[in-house]
């Protein structure tokens, strides 16, 4: 029959089963014949200790290993030593496969799940895992972007600043926070930073302030898809304000109108375009943001947005919203709009130039 533990150092003794474990004694089969610390000592035996073990789950029920192991004395050096498990981790009370399950599923499972499933602490999880992320850091390096984008995600209700490798459409890396202090000692020391030539990113002004100082080879690039989605927040803001200065029967027909202006330019037909002009005669602001919005989709230019200087301050609209995660982005102070449309002078097809 086969050995219940399939491990190459180990031999089942016996395997007691409950409803929810095994607990499986075994012995070591591999003794030392000379001493591995002096490499020449004869050992002598010195006594035994039992030991116990995690192992690998079977048939869905944690598994305990309990080994009697046998402990010598060198005659040389005088040290005393267990005999050699090579299955054993060197450093937890488990089996080196299941360390390694640990690890793997580490990445798909909840810490407090996995370590219910194998009958560890939860902390011995989170050390398997953390000791397996500094293996690979160890070994893995980043090479810097040549376009490096910045962007953020909330990650445990606090924004992080993620970077990525834009071409090989890659995380380069992801930092505790967003915030200057943190960003700008990062870029300054960033390895091999004179290789980057391109910045995507929305219009935060940090990100600006902080690839300004620290990359100042660098372009910047606005991420087209930022301003489009300012565009139509500023749009909405508009809409709703000018609604409020309305009669009733004025204020449903603009509800109406919604659809309208967020239709797309080539989608309108002759008499959309004679409702809209109705509106633009009457709201001439209105008509500065329908321009931004009616023309972001055919790709032609931004138009008016950077001209109108204080359309974007004057509605509010946060230029460093996360992407995705609208109106939770920093606290506007007034002011970053202005800076939002400085970057937009410059317009081009696809993305605009700061
Ligand atoms: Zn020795």
């Amino acid at each position: 029959m086969t050995d219940f533990l399939q491990l190459r150092s180990l031999k089942t003794l016996e395997i007691l089963t409950s409803e929810d474990s095994y607990v499986v004694k075994a012995e070591g089969v591999n003794q030392w014949v000379t001493c591995p610390l002096c490499k020449t000592g004869r050992l002598h035996g010195h006594g035994s200790q039992e030991q116990s073990f995690q192992d690998t789950p079977t048939h869905g029920k944690p598994v305990v290993i309990f080994i009697q192991r046998r402990r010598y004395r060198c005659t040389s050096c005088t040290k005393t030593l267990f005999e050699p498990v090579a299955d054993l981790d060197g450093k937890r009370q488990a089996t080196a496969r299941l360390v390694r399950y640990i690890r793997d599923q580490s990445f798909s499972k909840t810490f407090a799940a996995l370590a219910r499933e194998v009958a560890v602490d939860e902390k011995t999880v989170r050390h398997v895992f953390d000791d397996f992320i500094e293996e690979v850091e160890a070994k893995t390096q980043f090479r810097t972007p040549r376009v490096l984008g910045i962007d953020e995600l909330k990650i445990i209700g606090q924004y992080r600043a993620m970077i990525t490798n834009v071409e090989r459409k890659t995380v380069f890396d992801i930092r505790p926070s967003r915030a200057k202090a943190e960003l700008m000692p990062y870029f300054r020391d960033l390895r091999d930073k004179d290789s980057v030539e391109w910045v995507a990113m929305d219009m935060y002004h940090v990100y600006r302030q902080v690839v300004r100082a620290t990359l100042p080879q660098a372009r910047i690039v606005v991420d087209r898809f930022h301003i489009q989605r300012m565009a139509n927040d500023a749009l909405e803001k508009l809409r709703k304000r000018i609604r409020k200065d309305l009669s009733t029967r004025q204020r449903l027909k603009l509800k109406d109108e919604r659809f309208l202006l967020l239709k797309r330019q080539h989608d309108l037909t002759g008499r959309d375009m004679d409702r809209m002009r109705e509106w633009f005669q009457q709201f001439p602001l209105l008509s500065v943001s329908a321009d931004v919005k009616l023309t972001r989709f055919v790709g032609v230019k931004v138009t008016h947005l950077g001209e109108d200087r204080g359309l974007l301050a004057a509605i509010d609209v946060d230029p460093g919203a996360g992407s995705g995660d609208q109106g939770a982005g920093p606290s506007g102070d007034g002011d970053q709009g202005d800076r939002a449309a400085d970057g937009l002078r410059a317009q081009h097809g696809q993305a605009v130039l700061a």
